[in-house]
């Protein structure tokens, strides 16, 4: 008995499953008709051809956000603060080195600092705290910063090539940078979510400047809105061409819109997709090494069956998450019973994934 019987696209898995490329017209049918059960398949004997399959990986980071001011003010947003608000703020460096003193005292060495887009902070804050954070707490701690959008403001701030402000940050301290704030790669789509925001062609400068000048990191996609499926693939096929340029992704994460506000039009994501997308990416990006499971966002339910998917990390335990309703493991010993839970072995990496145990 066959209970996958054969379909027309199964040409695209198998060409995946020998080794070759998939093009984005080809992704496109897979996120249209294939068979869920059989994508899946796929991306997990690929994820498992490239590395132990009883291993899922995960690490531990601090997120500091230095502000709660933003002027985008993108809709599905609930984090930024209206400006001379009484709520709004901007952490000073010993506010920001306490913060990270007390995630160092509970295991995390990493941090990743984020704010709003607050044309208010003179560049040199910038510079002063990953100056701080290496000086204070030592050169050992990893400071993922700043995603497109701030980079392209203090761009604009200063009048500086960007260039010359990545080459300023990286000397300071910065180690790798975000995949925050890409949403959906697709101006439409952000013409109406987020119209203040850096376009298309903004975020893939300010990535393709951090590639250049050494500063690797990760991309997301957040899908749940009112993006097409081939919107979805078109921004699959930008970070693919990205990352042929420049190398600088270490990891692709796919996740969801949650609803923070009544000003979006926000859907819900069924596991089948969520989980069909997560083996999609795991096929369109040969190039990309990574592909984690947001557990953060998803929970550990659907975080499970996207281990079994193609996702091979989860991507970590999380302290103090301000912009997202964390659903994640809140501590260490949490996270490595979700991953045994799951029938893995737990691994702790750092963000360049180098395994440390
Ligand atoms: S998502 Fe980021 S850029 Fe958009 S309003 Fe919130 S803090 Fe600002």
């Amino acid at each position: 008995m066959n209970i996958l019987k054969p379909e027309p696209n199964d040409y695209i898995l198998e060409k995946a499953l020998a080794g070759e490329r998939i093009s984005p017209e080809e992704a496109l049918e897979l996120y249209n008709t294939a068979d869920p059960l059989k994508v899946i398949a796929t991306a997990r004997e690929i994820r498992n051809r490239r590395y132990d399959p009883s291993v899922v990986s995960y690490t531990m980071f601090r997120i500091v956000n230095y502000t709660n001011y933003c002027k985008v003010k993108c809709s599905f947003c609930s984090f930024h603060q209206p400006e001379e608000s009484e709520s709004e703020k901007v952490l000073s460096i010993e506010e920001i080195l306490d913060k990270m003193r007390a995630a160092v005292a509970v295991g995390a060495d990493q941090m990743f600092l984020q704010g709003g887009i607050n044309p208010k902070i003179p560049f040199d804050y910038y510079l002063d705290v990953l100056t701080a954070v290496k000086s204070t707490l030592g050169n050992h701690i990893h400071i993922r910063a700043f995603s497109p959008g701030e980079l392209m403001e203090m761009h604009r701030q200063t009048g500086l090539p960007l260039r010359e402000i990545v080459r300023k940050l990286r000397q300071a301290g910065m180690d790798s940078v975000p995949g925050a704030g890409a949403e959906i790669l697709s101006d439409r789509v952000r013409a109406v979510l987020s119209p203040s925001k850096v376009s298309v062609s903004e975020w893939v400068q300010a990535m393709e400047t951090c590639h250049e000048e050494n500063l690797p990191g990760s991309a997301n996609i957040v899908i749940g809105s009112m993006e097409k499926p081939e919107e979805i693939v078109e921004h699959l096929r930008i970070v693919r061409d990205l990352q042929d340029r420049t190398g600088g992704f270490l990891a692709f994460i796919p996740w969801t819109f949650q609803r923070q506000t009544d000003r979006f039009p926000v859907r819900d994501v069924s596991a089948r997709e969520y989980l069909k997308l997560v083996g999609i990416c795991r096929i369109f990006f040969d190039n990309i090494p990574h592909i984690e499971a947001s557990i953060l966002v998803l929970g550990p339910g659907v975080g499970s069956l996207a281990l079994l998917s193609g996702a091979d990390d989860i991507s970590s335990v999380v302290i103090e998450e301000n912009v997202l309703e964390s659903h994640g493991p809140a501590t260490e010993a949490k996270t490595r019973e979700f991953i045994e839970t799951s029938g893995f072995r737990p691994v702790k990496r750092d963000l360049f994934y180098n395994y440390k145990e």
